[in-house]
């Protein structure tokens, strides 16, 4: 069986690089005992070549190198032994990424050889499911010129809006991320092909914690998760862990 994927966004936070490590040690000791998960945490930039473990960045920016003051290219992430990527977040999107750039972060991701964790999501839900189109669109353009054979390499993660962080409306039922989790690798089927669409890993993220953590992996399918606020408590995130874990 494939492992499960619990990637820890951990955003701006912690406040400095010892409660990095000390939280990223407690992580990865309690994780490394659980044979089916594969625990990535995603520091912001500046703890990244501090943390031992399986590293996740947050954000990329899609030149190669030059005069970008601020800017972190895929190149340097990969040269740090970062992994994955995650690009298309909400908040990178709120702050002016749109979907043609998000679809050159994932590009540069792919090309330095990492997995881009590619975000998607609906701000809000309707009665005509016009949620789903909206996925659909922000899936397609993310994809655009990306070489059909690569597509699997991508990780896809669901992130109602209204579910993520401290002013969430709700929480998504486990049925409903299943019939999210079908329709996004329907979607990747008609982009890729079926073969794809069975292979590629799907995520959930939004206001994850140790309660619900399971009905997303059973009953919504998922192949992990992508956790905020509660990667940054390792006894709960380590519980989160072991929850999928025993799925
Ligand atoms: C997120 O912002 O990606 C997220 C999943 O946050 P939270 O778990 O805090 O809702």
């Amino acid at each position: 069986m494939a492992k499960k994927i619990i990637v820890g966004n951990w955003k701006m936070n912690p406040k400095s690089a010892r409660e990095a490590n000390d939280i990223s040690e407690k992580i990865f000791r309690g994780a490394r005992k659980l044979k089916n998960i594969s625990a990535v945490i995603c520091p912001p930039a500046p703890f990244i070549s501090l943390i031992k473990g399986v590293l996740g960045a947050q954000d990329v920016f899609y030149e190669k190198d030059g005069a970008y003051t601020g800017g972190i290219s895929a190149e340097m992430l990969k040269s740090l032994s970062v992994r994955y990527v995650i690009v298309g977040h909400s908040e990178r999107r709120s702050a002016g990424d749109t979907n043609d750039i998000v679809n050159k972060k994932l590009k540069v991701v792919l090309n330095a050889k990492m997995a881009p964790i590619l975000c998607v999501g609906e701000l809000t839900r309707d009665h005509h499911g016009q949620y789903f189109h909206f996925v659909r669109d922000q899936i397609r353009q993310a994809l655009k010129n990306v070489s059909k054979n690569i597509v699997h390499k991508i990780i896809l993660a669901y992130e109602p809006l209204w579910a993520i962080g401290k002013n969430a409306k709700g929480v998504l039922p486990g049925e409903e991320a299943l019939h999210m989790n079908i329709f996004i690798r329907k979607v990747i089927a008609d982009i890729a092909g079926a073969t794809t669409a069975k292979k590629i890993k799907v995520l959930y993220g939004g206001s994850v914690d140790a309660k619900n953590a399971k009905k997303f992996i059973s009953a919504g399918k998922m192949d992990g998760l992508l956790v905020g606020r509660e990667s940054l408590n390792p006894k709960n995130f380590l519980e989160i862990i072991k929850n999928a874990d025993a799925v």
